[in-house]
């Protein structure tokens, strides 16, 4: 990625075909697909790249079983479809994990589970209902080249203990094992958006768009955006503007709706996560779906060493620029895994929190947001600036492509899409990568995921400067070298940025990083490449319990303070 700096003068009073405000996956998603289909593009995020909702989500590329339960067949299939198609194009950063569904001697088995599983896996198949055009026009002709994975089946106990051996106290008597897949958001949101960057596309954080300037007639020309360091307003001349602003759409509609009553309307919805030692509670390599209570049912999976726990969906009234974990929320969740893994776990074994608010599209149906739909909503207002909503992480494709799509055919232009064939960064195995001294495996095995191939380049820093190669918190992975690249290579200017979304480690281990002393160390080598004094490198490190208390991640350190 470009630098800020030069970012800035790329854009700063040029004219772009299309400019899309928003860099969450969605915004990320569009400026890769218009750029690969030869149009110019500038992307402009108000803070940070996926700030949002995309590094706060359950972290699933998945079809969603759970949409099958309101029939949601349609959307279901199409996330099936992509989900298949990001293994092939990301298999560096897009992996299967084995769900299971466990049932005790106590309980009956729920066959309507069986029957929404058998549909789960016919829906995923590309035999069924995919265009056999679609299938030729990719490079393969042979169909088992796409991943699929095995049908769901049932194991018996001493196979669920084998995968989840924490469960041992429960004595299950057997298990539906399904599979979906996991990911890391904001990698993805990174590795799109370095994409786009390979087809022309410039993309500059802390731009806040402000105002869209329309002409006379009352037509888009462009947007004015705030840059964060200089607080300059600056604006960019468009064809085409894309408001891929997530859950924050609303806010960015100038006086302009044709009728308003036909504009949806964002209804928020809150999630809470929370990340638990393994050594505390385990579900090995498999993720467990948890009941909790009212029918409704949530997760443990593993996820960067660590065991993610979520999540809620309730109706969300509060701030939506800081979401942090309900109170409430937390005990809800807490609740239902220690009911589950006959645990007594509180706020003190939690290694992280966080939540994400939702942008569900209300209809103004007064329906809860559980039963909202996630499709996404496209629409057009009277300045001519498309909005692109709702959804989810794992449609991100599809979403960009109905968008530019509409670009395409309001233009008359031949242009088609063609993200369905851009590998997404590139793989690396991890046992090509040469660890300089004191870079263990697993660090390896998390370069590799986290970046494929640019994961050299990680290390090749680490070589170089044998303080670069030491982790950025003890018994972690993660690499001060990391801190380097993020701002070198993708415009991180804060250590929040570093630790909660180019690194996760704010949500991983946040008691270790409590105070600003622990941070130090990942201020000095930003500020190296920033050029901070001493005192801004301690102005920097010390900003950090403030965005940590902001996001939530510490429930009980917000206790200990
Ligand atoms: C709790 C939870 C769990 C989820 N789990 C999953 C899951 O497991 N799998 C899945 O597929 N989906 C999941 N989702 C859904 C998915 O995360 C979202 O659909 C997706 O991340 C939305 O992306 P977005 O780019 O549309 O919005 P965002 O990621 O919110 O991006 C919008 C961006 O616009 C920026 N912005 C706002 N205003 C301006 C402005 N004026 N100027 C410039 N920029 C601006 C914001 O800073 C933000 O970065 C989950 C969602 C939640 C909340």
């Amino acid at each position: 990625m470009l630098s800020r700096a030069q970012a800035i003068e790329e854009v700063a009073g040029r004219r772009f075909e299309v400019v899309v405000v928003g860099g969450g996956i969605t915004g990320a998603g569009v400026a890769l697909d218009a750029a690969s289909r030869g149009y110019s593009v500038a992307l402009l995020e108000r803070g940070d790249y996926a700030e949002g909702t995309s590094s706060r989500s359950s972290k699933m590329v998945h079809g969603g079983l759970r949409y099958l339960q309101n029939l949601d067949l349609g959307l279901v299939r199409e996330a099936l479809l992509e989900r298949q198609l990001l293994v092939q194009l990301a298999p560096h950063l897009v992996y299967p994990t084995p769900f299971l569904v466990p049932d005790f001697p106590d309980q009956r088995r729920d066959r309507r589970l069986g029957i929404g599983l058998n549909m789960y896996d016919v829906m995923a198949t590309t035999r069924v209902g995919r265009g056999r055009r679609e299938m030729r026009s990719s490079k393969e002709e042979d169909e088992d080249f796409y991943w699929s994975p095995d049908r769901h089946r049932t194991i018996d106990r001493d196979e669920v203990l084998e995968l989840v051996p924490s469960l041992a106290s429960r004595d299950p008597k057997s298990a539906y094992l399904f599979y979906d897949c996991q990911t890391d958001d904001v990698r993805m949101v990174l590795t799109v958006l370095g994409e786009a960057e390979r087809f022309g596309a410039t993309m500059l954080n802390g731009a806040e768009v402000t105002e869209v300037t329309l002409d006379a007639g009352g037509r888009a020309t462009g947007v004015a955006f705030v840059e964060a360091e200089s607080g300059e307003r600056i604006e960019v001349g468009a064809d085409n503007v894309v408001n891929a602003t997530g859950v924050w759409a609303d806010r960015i509609r100038p006086e302009e709706v044709v009728e308003e009553e036909d504009v949806p309307r964002i209804a928020p919805s809150r999630g809470t996560h929370l990340l638990i030692d393994r050594d505390v509670l385990s579900t090995g390599d498999a993720a467990c779906i948890v009941p909790a209570g009212e029918g409704r049912a949530i997760f443990a999976l593993p996820w960067y060493g660590r065991t993610l726990v979520g999540t809620t969906d309730n109706d969300f009234e509060g701030d939506i620029d800081r979401p942090r974990p309900g109170e409430e929320e937390v005990a809800y969740l807490l609740e239902a895994v220690n009911d589950f893994f006959g645990l007594s776990l509180g706020d003190r074994d939690l290694v992280g929190a966080y939540a994400g608010v939702r942008p569900l599209i209300s209809t103004g149906d007064p329906k809860k947001s559980v039963d909202i739909s996630r499709k996404a909503e496209l629409y057009e207002t009277s300045s001519g600036m498309l909005t692109i909503t709702g959804g989810k992480l794992t449609t991100w494709r599809r979403m960009a492509k109905q968008t530019v799509d509409r670009l395409v055919e309001r233009e008359g232009r031949e242009a088609p899409c063609h993200t369905a064939e851009i590998p997404l960064g590139m793989e690396a195995r991890e046992e090509d990568l040469r660890a300089p001294e004191g870079v263990g495996e697993e660090a390896l095995a998390q370069l590799a995921f986290r970046y494929g191939h640019a994961a050299r380049d990680v290390l090749a820093l680490a070589r170089e400067d044998s303080k670069l190669a030491r982790p950025i918190v003890s018994g972690r992975p993660d690499l001060l070298a990391e801190a380097v690249i993020a701002v070198r290579r993708e415009q991180a200017r804060t250590v929040a940025d570093v630790l909660l979304r180019r690194t996760r480690l704010g949500l991983l281990a946040a008691p270790q990083l409590r105070a600003a002393e622990s941070v130090r160390e990942v201020a000095a080598a930003m500020g190296g490449e920033l050029g901070w004094s001493r005192r801004e490198v301690k102005r920097a490190a010390e900003a950090w319990p403030a965005a940590a208390a902001e996001a939530g991640v510490d429930p009980a350190g917000s206790l200990a303070r």
